[in-house]
């Protein structure tokens, strides 16, 4: 008897819910009912704002596949993202300045000294998602989940094929030695990419030695630092200089390119991962990390899910020659024939803490 009317109890209540969602979806009356559920998708009768869902992303990544991505999320999730872009510093002072009123739900960077700025700078908030756990490993992860790595880059040597043997090649610290005299090609020291490389010998070597080295280097240049990455390997082609410090993603993008000529200099090109048998390649890191004051902090953690899940991952990889951080992604094959490479053990948020450093370091040393 008790169970019956336990079971009629329910059974109202449910007819009750019932006939409360149609009076409220079928109406279109506009007064704001605080019994409505909030669960539809379907846009308001009134205003023509619509409940469209979105996600705000502030980025400081300047590749093409990133918009191929969320083009991908949007056609699986339905949500839409919004990028606004600006360099890392830009957006990071831009959530300070705007605070709670800040549109941002994500902020997508590179580099781990970034990363940690924007941490320390409080404009983010810990990302909790089982699955973003399982998709990305632990050690590329912030320890409060401030940020998660979406993409790893390699700092490599990158050698003319015709005029440079391997096996001449060994560490970072080689290059800075009197043999590659005028032979060593490298952006200027306002890069970032050059400044948490310094930064990582710092916290491997010491300053004394992260001085000695980028002295080194600057003595042996074949030109005054000028270009990007991709401007020293064509430096290479044009036999400015025999070596160049780069990263490894922007031969993959050079061998994709539509451009005949910088597939014929990136083929021309060859890969050399120093430091294999010391402190490992320079490695870093890009992440998103969710912003403080997220209004749409589900689309945005369903965001970095799908960026880190198998079929974001391999859309990234395929598309910047970034290293994945899920190793399900499907890598493109150049990326599997250079196989597996030792890495530098550092913790990331070390390339922030010895930024200050290194640029002083770079200056004194006089690299431009
Ligand atoms: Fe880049």
């Amino acid at each position: 008897m008790k169970r019956k009317t336990l079971v009629n109890i329910m059974l109202l209540m449910m007819t009750v819910i019932l006939m409360a969602g149609c009076a409220s979806n079928g109406t279109g009356n506009t007064s704001n009912n605080a019994a409505t559920p909030k669960t539809d998708n379907k846009p308001a009768d009134n205003g023509g704002k619509g409940k469209e869902q979105v996600v705000n992303v502030y980025t400081a990544r300047h590749y093409d596949v990133d918009s191929v991505l969320f083009e991908a999320f949007t056609k699986q999730t339905g949500i839409k993202v919004n990028e606004v872009k600006g360099t890392a510093e830009e957006l990071v002072e831009r959530l300070k300045r705007e605070g709670a009123s800040s549109e941002a739900d994500l902020f997508i960077t590179v580099d781990g000294g970034v990363l940690n700025y924007a941490k320390q700078n409080a404009v983010l908030q810990p990302l909790q998602s089982a699955a973003i756990d399982k998709n990305v490993p632990k050690q590329l992860r912030d320890k409060d989940n401030n940020w998660v790595g979406i993409a790893t880059r390699a700092r490599v040597i990158v050698y003319a094929k015709d005029r440079v043997k391997p096996e001449q090649l060994s560490t970072y610290e080689d290059l800075a030695g009197e043999k590659w005299k005028g032979k060593v090609l490298v952006r200027s020291s306002s890069s970032l990419y050059n400044q948490s490389l310094v930064a990582s010998f710092i916290e491997l070597n010491g300053e004394q030695k992260a001085e000695e080295w980028s002295k080194g280097i600057v003595a042996n240049l074949a030109r005054k630092p000028e270009g990007g990455d991709r401007d020293q390997a064509k430096a290479i082609a044009a036999k400015v200089g025999d070596v160049a410090i780069m990263n490894t993603y922007y031969v993959g993008q050079m061998l994709a390119s539509k451009d005949a000529e910088e597939v014929k200099v990136a083929q021309n090109i060859g890969v050399f991962f120093p430091n294999q048998s010391t402190t490992g390649t320079h490695l870093n890191i890009s992440g998103a990390g969710l912003t403080k004051h997220a209004k749409n902090k589900d689309n945005a953690i369903k965001l970095v899910e799908f960026i880190t899940g198998k079929e974001g991952q391999t859309i990234l990889t395929q598309g910047s020659f970034e290293f994945p951080v899920n190793e399900t992604a499907d890598k493109p094959e150049l990326l599997k024939s250079w196989g597996t490479f030792k890495t530098q053990q550092l913790d990331f948020s070390k390339l922030g803490d010895h930024n200050k450093k290194s640029i002083e370091i770079l200056n004194k040393a006089g690299w431009k």
